[in-house]
């Protein structure tokens, strides 16, 4: 599976949600997250997808370490669509991260 395929699925995912998923490009800043998610209610959070297996790059995580330094929620590694709908249920207050959520989504930083 492709990663456009896996964005393309949470693109559709948060807007079935009245949300936005932007794609998030931001010149001289190679390494942004791939999205930033806005759902109602003013929740925002950023998402960086990846083919399946398809681990972030070191400068990937950095960037991702900056904006969780100021605050905000990055998925770091959504690599499936299960990954995808994993991400909207805790994006949407439904059910709390487990260990294997916070490892495969890559919900913290990683070395
Ligand atoms: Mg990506």
């Amino acid at each position: 599976m492709r990663e456009s395929t896996i964005e393309a699925y949470l693109r559709d995912r948060v807007k079935e949600l009245g949300g936005k998923a932007y794609k998030f490009v931001s010149p001289g800043n190679d390494g942004v997250p791939d999205r930033l998610v806005c759902l109602p209610g003013g929740r925002a959070f950023f998402v960086e997808t990846k083919r399946p297996g398809e681990k972030p790059t070191k400068l990937q995580r950095n960037r991702h370490r900056e904006l969780r330094k100021m605050g905000f929620v990055v998925f770091g590694k959504v690599d499936s669509k299960q990954g995808a709908d994993r991400v909207i249920q805790l994006a949407t207050g439904r059910g709390y991260p487990t260990e294997q959520d916070i490892e495969d989504l890559e919900m913290q930083d990683v070395e």
